[in-house]
């Protein structure tokens, strides 16, 4: 059996609490996500798949509930604790790239490992291994503008990667891609889930690549079930 990297136990989140437009969106969420596999989130648009990722990835605090992260119980802990938690082993990826403008691709790439105390050469070299695997290496010194859609989104997932995190969380990270690029991509991101063996969250309403992730989980009435 493989290592738990991520558990939410009974999590639940409420917004605009004790006012009258109170929404009790997650309402007792449970899931454990071990190492390597790769889980499809999938619910309704405002269903609450995004508050949920922002709480698995220490973006959020849960009203109720604990979010463990390596065995760790890191949701009632301090902003530092959490910002490192989530610094180290959480990569995030979202439906629009937020690559920064003035930089290539590779650039991008390397500077979240430098800002973590890579240094530069090692850096870049392991930006060009993570662009080969997305088979985006030929454009690694164009800036985003200079890309397809589909490229930028690929080297997002590499950026995402870029400090060896050990959860990716990715909120709908095809779902502003038409229907031919989505897939592509998608099947650049399952190449990277199983070459660095993440744990991968990923929420999408798209059914077919939901099947083809290794377990579909539904948000239903505030609620995680499976299938
Ligand atoms: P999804 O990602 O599934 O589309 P969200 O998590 O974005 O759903 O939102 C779930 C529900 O919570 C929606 O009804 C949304 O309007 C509401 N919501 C999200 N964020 C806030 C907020 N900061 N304040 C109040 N309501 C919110």
């Amino acid at each position: 059996m493989n290592e738990i990297v991520l558990r939410l136990n009974s999590v639940e989140k409420f917004y605009n609490k004790s006012l009258a437009s109170e929404i009790h969106v997650v309402r007792g969420a449970d899931l454990s996500l071990t190492a390597g596999e790769m889980v499809a989130l999938v619910a309704p648009s405002g269903a609450g798949k995004s508050t949920l990722l922002h709480m698995a990835g220490l973006l959020d605090a849960p009203d109720a509930g604990t979010v463990e992260i390596g065995g760790q119980q890191l949701s009632g802990k301090s902003d530092r604790q959490r910002t490192k938690a989530r610094r180290q082993d959480i990569g995030f990826v979202y439906q629009f790239h937020h690559l920064l403008p003035e930089f290539s691709a590779l650039e991008n790439i390397a500077l979240p490992q430098m800002a973590n105390g890579v240094g530069k050469a090692e850096a870049l070299a392991q930006g060009r291994e993570l662009l080969e695997i997305v088979g985006v290496a030929h454009r690694a010194d164009h800036r985003p503008a200079e890309l397809s859609g589909g490229e930028q989104q690929r080297v997002a997932f590499c950026r995402a990667l870029a400090n060896k995190p050990r959860i990716l969380l990715a909120d709908e990270p095809t779902g502003n891609l038409d229907p031919k690029t989505s897939d592509q991509v998608f099947d650049a991101l399952m190449t990277l889930v199983r070459e660095t063996g993440l744990a991968a969250l990923v929420a999408t309403h798209n059914m077919e690549l939901a099947a083809r992730m290794d377990r579909v989980v539904r948000l239903e009435n505030g609620l995680l079930v499976d299938g």
